[in-house]
């Protein structure tokens, strides 16, 4: 079967034939891929920037952000039937027995640094024809998500911020008045940092809980990005209109800063914009670009005057991937033209080389695998 693969050492991108695999375990599901997302990560993996094969082999299998089919199902898995739709999650936890984290199940806060991911790092990913992977890896989507579960994975990284930011509020003893038919964050501001896919993704978030919210990127409007945070009820602000310096004076303080860009002095800069009782949340992983200037007094002088809190988040545990499956949906009841929008092409797998090598266009490529 095919499987689009790095080859780290001859710094290779290629379609290679490999062998189907079978369930060697009475807990595994075999899975047939449907869709397989291409995002930044891919690109500075096929860029050589990381990535690593699983030990022992030459070339690591790429793709991380999944849909599949279950196609079989080992004699004691229970909770998934041959036929139904799935979403893998991507980390696998390290092997020693003091990361509690990894033993608790929730590698996604692995203190080791030891464990894998699929399609990333030490396991081979997705962007190919089959898979075999553990029932505890899997989470089951309704049918009629289909067309759209792809984005499951890249909002995990959202929800497992939402999650971890209300606990974190917890710290204010009260919440936004009650309003009938308005969600949590229906008193509070929230500014996007990007509008790739993460951020929009995470934008949505935000809507679907009420937050005032506003998408700061740089490419000027009207574009595509802009049109979907038009139509989910949100802002957007481009930096060559406003400048990170005067964002709190034109919208008003920022409670929450959902960090989608990796840039990260555009991130630092933006800081000021966070008004009392804040918080800020980064999720992108820049380049190492060489220093630049901050001023460190400023920020923290806020930090501490205005009791605010900063937030790095990485990965997604199991409630993160239930919670974006059952926002995904939400999103599709509220905004189905936007959502659809974010994925710009599903492509053919023979079409690998300009999507993970060529410009990237468009908001989210999808390459897909025929059913049969
Ligand atoms: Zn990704
Ligand atoms: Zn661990």
């Amino acid at each position: 079967m095919q499987a689009i693969a790095v080859f780290p050492k001859s710094r290779e991108v290629r379609s290679i034939d490999v062998l189907e695999p079978v369930l060697e375990s009475p807990t595994q599901v075999l899975l047939r891929m449907l869709d397989v997302g291409v995002c930044g990560t891919d690109r500075e993996i096929c860029a050589f920037e990381y990535g690593t094969p699983p030990a022992g082999s030459d070339h690591l299998i790429i793709g991380h952000e999944s849909l599949a089919r279950v196609i079989a199902v080992g004699s004691q898995v229970r909770t998934l039937r041959v036929g139904e739709l799935v979403v893998p999650m991507v980390r696998r936890p390290c092997p020693h027995d003091h990361c509690t984290a990894c033993r608790a199940s929730r590698q996604d806060f692995c203190f080791t640094g030891d464990f894998s991911e699929r399609g990333i790092g030490g396991a081979h990913g997705f962007m190919t024809e089959l898979v075999v992977e553990e029932e505890r890896y899997l989470n089951p989507v309704p049918a009629e998500l289909r067309d759209v579960a792809i984005l499951v994975e890249p909002l995990t990284i959202a929800e497992k911020a939402l999650i971890q930011l209300w606990h974190l509020q917890e710290r204010l003893p009260w919440q936004c008045p009650h309003r009938p038919g308005k969600d949590h964050g229906h008193c509070r501001r929230a500014l996007v940092l990007g509008a790739g896919p993460v951020g929009l993704l995470g934008a949505m978030a935000l809507r679907a809980r009420d937050f005032e919210t506003i998408v700061y990127a740089r490419e000027a409007a009207p574009n595509d990005k802009s049109a979907v945070v038009d139509a989910i009820g949100a802002t957007y602000v481009s930096s060559k209109d406003v400048p990170p310096a005067e964002i709190a004076a034109r919208f008003g303080a920022i409670d929450v800063v959902y960090e989608a860009a990796g840039a990260s002095k555009v991130a630092f800069d933006t800081m000021q914009a966070l008004g009392a009782n804040s918080i800020f949340v980064f999720t992108g992983v820049p380049g190492r670009k060489g220093p630049v200037e901050i001023d460190t007094d400023l920020v923290m002088r806020n930090l501490v005057l205005r009791n605010q809190m900063v937030l790095g988040t990485v990965n997604a545990g199991r409630d993160a991937f239930e919670a974006a499956i059952r926002d995904v949906a939400e999103f599709g009841r509220r905004w189905p033209a936007a959502l659809r929008a974010l994925i710009s092409g599903r492509n053919a797998p023979e079409r690998y080389r300009e999507l993970l090598l060529g410009r990237p266009t468009g908001i989210k490529h999808v390459i897909s695998f025929a059913e049969n």
